[in-house]
């Protein structure tokens, strides 16, 4: 057999358990050896039958005595046996297996692990783990250290086991290390055959957490081969725009702002600078927490695309940011002469030819731009842009130089694996004078002397507030019931704030609607604007002094800091208020910590890479073996893949290789 043949080759695999493998998407013979226990049971020690205690894990091996078929009272089928040793004799049960009382007839030399539970009053060996042992031959289920896979669609660990067993005594292992010595020893790795073996039924804790770290080290190592040839691809393939800096226009520039960069601004700059020096495109990340500024980074790099003669787009999340982002690129531009021009849905009038700075939304852009002639795209809090997208935006085969701007501080080992294609800036600073956002977990038996606090806050200072309301379900857009329950929330706090002017927004409203309340709620005529997360990212309401949360536990924690990056942009002190019935972890780390960096790596520990960005939503791979934790092996790996890429690989490799 061959690791790359289909199941199907694999003795005893028809077309139904093809089926129930393809749903674990194991269609090969590698993907079969692949699918790793996700846990042992240590049944590698054989007691003697008058030693055993319950609540013990243990295996015996003896005779079968005596088995028979029982119907329980509650008319379940039951097999009752009994085992004997050279010391003593044991009840061992299972149920509906009447087929049992045939294969394991008096006399059968039989092993059995499992755990000693009671039965009737007696100690016994409820639903255990068997197998007919044969003289010399050794157990594949019992008596060992067994790994138990994760059982999902009728596939049962004891099916696997064997499946796998079978695979590997009929499957040349020998010619499957790629890796030479070297790296080896040096990063302490088992070979790959050893591996694959000891993954599968170790010998010892020991064995499988080495067959672990090969077999994980082996996935991370072909994703980063994987993206690095990708990456490379494109960069010989795709030739971009050659942009020239001037020191003069740049310094022109830095000098009609109201304020001076950060260090951080300047040298993400730098960066940026150097990719449009290149041949090729840039394709960079800008990682910054809320308020760090990564607006005029953008502006700059514009302003030097507009210098030689080309145009940009700006992409923003929705339409409301788009406007935002249209007016704070005309008080940027205002000296330079450059002509900026918001694309939106209402507009029937085809874009401008002569705008050198479009603004709108994803959706907007791509279907009303012309890209030819556009030098530079600027995709505003987003963290995923592939190769896939970005193809969209080639034209007569010359692509823009694209920058990527997010507030969601992704780890940068992570940010490198998942966007390996991409280049990473970080601003590491927030400007000067920002204020802290006082921050309070907020208990139930609290809530109403939160409201009157509120309330008199608003009274007194003329302040505004945020309430925000979690989505009910768990998909991305609002569904009709996130809407609803944000009116129920809605008319029972109008009826808290009587004295108030209470707002609504949510993301099912028009656009025109949308842009009604929130003008409202800058204009002051709104004191409380109750609203979905809609407002998450970029709105920039001065005035607005107090985030409260609703049902805080519902929300990731990069999620709570972008809702309280809403406030405190003003001189006025501002608060954060979080609403919760339970004291967690994550939400106290609010209260502490009011940086996004810190505050997703600690959720990221605490929830997973999965959970915190939404990788399957992202249509990011999971990783089967490694995980997206392991800093460090991914780290490894990462070198070495370059180390390799140089050195191309020797023995067979092709059934290792990473799905799409
Ligand atoms: P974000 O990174 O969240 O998108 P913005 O680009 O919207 O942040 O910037 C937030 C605010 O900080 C804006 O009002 C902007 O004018 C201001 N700002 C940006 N850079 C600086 C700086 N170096 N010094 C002072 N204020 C700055
Ligand atoms: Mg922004």
């Amino acid at each position: 057999m061959k690791l790359t043949d289909p199941v199907s080759s694999i003795p005893l695999v028809g077309p139904s358990y093809q089926k129930k493998l393809a749903k674990l998407e194991i269609h090969t013979v590698s993907d079969l050896l692949l699918h790793v226990p996700n846990r042992y049971l240590d049944f590698s020690k054989t007691s003697k039958i008058k030693d055993v205690r319950a609540g013990e894990a243990i295996t015996i091996s003896g005779v079968v005595n005596s088995i028979v078929n029982q119907t329980t009272k509650k008319g379940r089928r039951m097999q009752i046996g009994q085992i004997e040793d050279e010391t003593g004799k044991i009840t061992v049960l299972w149920f509906n297996q009447p087929f049992l009382v045939r294969a394991l007839y008096p006399g059968t030399t039989i092993s059995l692990s499992g755990k000693l539970s009671w039965f009737a009053g007696r100690p016994a060996l409820v639903s255990p783990e068997f197998e007919i042992t044969k003289k010399g031959t050794p157990t594949t289920h019992t008596g060992n250290i067994t790994g138990v896979y994760s059982e999902t669609s009728g596939l049962s660990s004891k099916w696997l086991r064997s499946r796998v067993k079978m695979v590997l005594k009929s499957t040349d292992l020998s010619k499957l290390e790629f890796l030479p010595g070297e790296i080896l020893k040096k990063h302490n790795l088992v070979k790959v055959d050893k591996a694959l073996l000891d993954i599968h039924f170790p010998k010892s804790e020991k064995d499988s957490e080495r067959a672990l770290k090969r077999l994980a080290f082996n996935e991370l190592l072909f994703l980063h081969i994987d993206s690095i040839t990708k990456k490379k691809k494109w960069q010989k393939t795709t030739p971009s725009y050659k942009i020239k800096a001037k020191v003069n226009e740049i310094e022109e520039f830095k000098k009609s702002l109201p304020f001076k960069l950060t260090k951080s601004q300047i040298l993400v700059i730098d960066e940026i600078l150097a990719d449009f020096k290149k041949s090729y495109p840039m394709n960079r990340l800008l990682q910054g927490d809320v308020g760090s500024g990564k607006t005029v980074v953008a502006a700059l790099a514009s302003y030097l695309i507009f210098k030689n003669g080309y145009k940009t787009v700006f992409m923003a999340p929705t339409q409301i940011l788009a406007k935002q982002h249209f007016n704070s690129l005309n008080e940027l531009f205002k000296n330079f002469g450059i002509k900026v021009e918001l694309v939106t849905s209402g507009s029937k009038k085809a874009v401008s030819k002569l705008s050198d700075v479009l603004i709108g939304t994803h959706a907007l852009i791509h279907r009303s731009v012309d890209m030819s002639k556009v030098g530079l795209v600027v995709i505003d809090e987003q963290h995923k842009f592939g190769v896939e997208q970005r193809s969209h935006l080639l034209k007569n085969n010359v692509s823009p130089h694209v920058l990527t701007m997010t507030a969601t501080p992704i780890p940068r080992t992570i940010a490198l694996t998942l966007y390996n294609d991409l280049e990473l800036s970080i601003l590491k600073e927030i400007p000067k004078g920002r204020q802290i956002v006082t921050t309070w977990l907020v208990p139930p038996k609290k809530r109403n002397g939160a409201h009157s606090w509120i309330d008199s806050e608003i009274t007194k200072k003329g302040s505004q507030a945020f309430i925000i309301c979690p989505l009910i379900d768990e998909s991305e857009a609002e569904t009709f019931k996130d809407v609803k329950s944000v009116i129920v929330e809605y008319e029972k706090l109008k009826n808290v704030f009587k004295s108030k002017n209470v707002g609504l927004l949510h993301g099912r409203m028009k656009e025109a609607e949308k842009h009604e309340v929130l003008q409202k709620f800058k204009d002051r005529s709104i004191d409380i604007l109750v609203s979905t997360p809609v407002v998450e990212v970029g709105i920039d309401i001065p005035n607005a002094t107090m985030m409260v949360i609703e049902d805080a536990k519902r929300f990731g924690l990069a999620q709570l800091h972008q809702l309280r990056g809403r406030v405190g942009r003003g001189k006025k002190k501002s608060y954060c208020i979080l609403f919760s019935d339970k004291k967690t972890e994550r939400l106290l780390a609010m209260t502490k910590t009011h940086s996004g960096f810190e505050l997703s790596e600690l959720d990221l520990k605490l929830r997973g890479p999965g959970e915190v960005f939404g990788l399957k939503q992202s249509g990011f791979r999971e990783l089967k073996i490694a995980s997206w934790t392991d800093t460090k092996l991914i780290k490894q790996t990462s070198v070495v893949a370059k180390e390799v890429l140089n050195n191309p690989l020797r023995g067979e490799k092709n059934w290792f290789k990473n799905k799409e």
